[in-house]
């Protein structure tokens, strides 16, 4: 008989043994993707290996593209289409999952290192929406590339593998925090005071000559040149990321979840390149893994959403067919397409419920988070999916097994916020917001649950594959 109430139910104790062991499984292998894949990147790096052991190529290495086809084209080590041509044709459109791939951080400045005090720091600018204070007192790593003059690249990641050194922004002690303690919380660290600890070791040959200025921020100037043949000019064309150095892990007694930095928004890109991968026969509709970046910071910029990347993928593939009019084809392949939305929200903390609306608040360990609109003040830049394409997802999900739970990101007028979804929406494609819920989004330690990481990779497989 039908349920005539709707009540959200943990997820757990609905699953047979056999598909406790797959959520224990995929957590196993999201943990070690998540250590690899600490920048955007880093993460396209692993989606192209993965690509690539799956039997995609580039797309410009394919003259003529036919179903069942697997390729994929990068943008700048930073963004990212996978595609697997359906036996349909190309114009009645896609299945499509997009995620984004950059995460909350602090990075380099131009002009980073300095010497205060006999101390030497990095200057740092945040990247995305972070609550300041959470970012001191932590140990960090550093990623990120330098691309010297003459066009060679230098890798760097310090601080997460065994031995490392790392590195961290102080904080000031309660003692003497008085006047820090009674300010407002948001105003308590300013972004100029999220300075990087690097070094307190004069050169030797400055303290001799005991005339050197600054002998700390000579000595790891010295130590840059001696190690990577940088100079600090070089750090002006840099991207030097500054990320929490400790691993994801399990969390909790039960280990039924999973805590680590970046999980807004890898874990929705692990969950769609995973489902993108099961897909091992000719598909009818294409189906289509786009990887973001920028979404953190408006989704500006050339590898983010609001640049072309996604159509120029579109119209390159349509000109390795049949078609009269390609122009025509490739919009309508973007106007008939479906998409999910896949980004996280957030979960019901009951320490902060007073900025949830308990009914329509996503719950952790509950399943995948179908979020009709995202937006803030009265659905402000949302996106808001039509109800005719949210019960097709819903409906998919409930024929698939898929556990899933309607979300809103917060109460009316509490804040709010926004995803690629209008993005994607404005190809004139039906698109709806689908991902985990997390606890303490943005902070460098987001926990999500397993079971949600699963359902959430199982519905953007039901959805990939969806022929009808
Ligand atoms: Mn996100
Ligand atoms: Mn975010």
């Amino acid at each position: 008989m039908q349920d005539i109430t709707f009540t959200v139910k943990n997820v757990w104790p609905k699953l047979d043994p056999g598909e406790q062991n797959l959520v224990g499984e995929l957590a196993e292998e999201y943990k070690a993707f998540l250590n690899r894949a600490r920048t955007e990147r880093e993460t396209i790096a692993e989606a192209v290996l993965l690509a690539q052991q799956n039997g995609f190529v580039t797309l410009r290495q394919v003259e003529r593209l036919r179903p069942g086809d697997k390729v994929y084209e990068i943008n700048r080590g930073k963004a990212m289409v996978l595609a697997i041509i359906g036996s349909d044709a190309l114009e009645s459109g896609g299945n499509i999952v997009a995620a984004h791939i950059d995460s909350p951080r602090l990075d380099l400045k131009p002009v980073p290192l300095y010497e205060e005090e006999g101390l030497a720091l990095f200057k740092t600018h945040y990247y995305g929406g972070i609550k300041k204070y959470q970012w001191l007192s932590v140990p960090l790593a550093i990623h990120g590339i330098v691309v010297k003059q003459d066009g060679t690249r230098l890798e760097l990641r310090i601080g997460d593998q065994p031995g490392d050194p790392v590195f961290t922004v102080s904080d000031l002690l309660p003692h003497l925090a008085k006047d820090q303690m009674d300010k407002k919380l948001a105003d308590a660290v300013p972004g100029e005071n999220l300075n990087i600890l690097v070094g307190n070791r004069p050169s030797a040959e400055a303290s001799q000559e005991n005339q050197e200025k600054e002998p700390v921020r000579k000595a790891i100037a010295q130590y840059l040149y001696q190690t990577y043949g940088l100079v600090e000019e070089d750090l002006v064309s840099a991207e030097i990321e500054l990320v929490p150095a400790y691993p994801a892990c399990d969390v909790g007694l039960d280990r039924s979840m999973v805590g680590g930095y970046g999980q807004d928004d890898r874990i929705c890109a692990f969950a769609a390149l995973k489902s993108l991968m099961d897909i091992t026969t000719v598909p009818r509709r294409t189906v289509i893994v786009l990887l973001a970046d920028k979404e953190e910071i408006g989704s500006e910029g050339n590898t983010g959403m609001k640049s072309r990347f996604l159509e120029n993928f579109v119209a390159e593939a349509v000109a390795r067919m049949d078609h009269r009019l390609p122009e025509l084809a490739a919009r309508r392949m973007l106007g008939n397409s479906r998409a999910l939305s896949a980004d996280v929200n957030a979960a019901f903390d009951p320490t902060y419920k007073d900025v949830m609306d308990k009914n329509n608040a996503a719950r952790l360990g509950c399943g995948v988070v179908l979020t009709k609109y995202t937006g803030s003040k009265g659905k402000l830049e949302a996106n808001d999916a039509h109800a005719e394409f949210v019960a097709f997802v819903r409906r998919l999900f409930n024929e698939a097994g898929v556990a899933w739970q309607p979300g809103e990101l917060g109460k009316v007028d509490q804040g709010g916020g926004g995803t690629v979804a209008h993005l994607l929406a404005s190809y004139g494609m039906d698109v709806l917001d689908c991902g985990p819920g997390l606890l303490s989004m943005h902070s460098p330690f987001e926990v999500a649950s397993k079971v949600d990481l699963y359902m959430a990779y199982k519905g953007y497989k039901a959805f990939l594959s969806a022929a009808g």
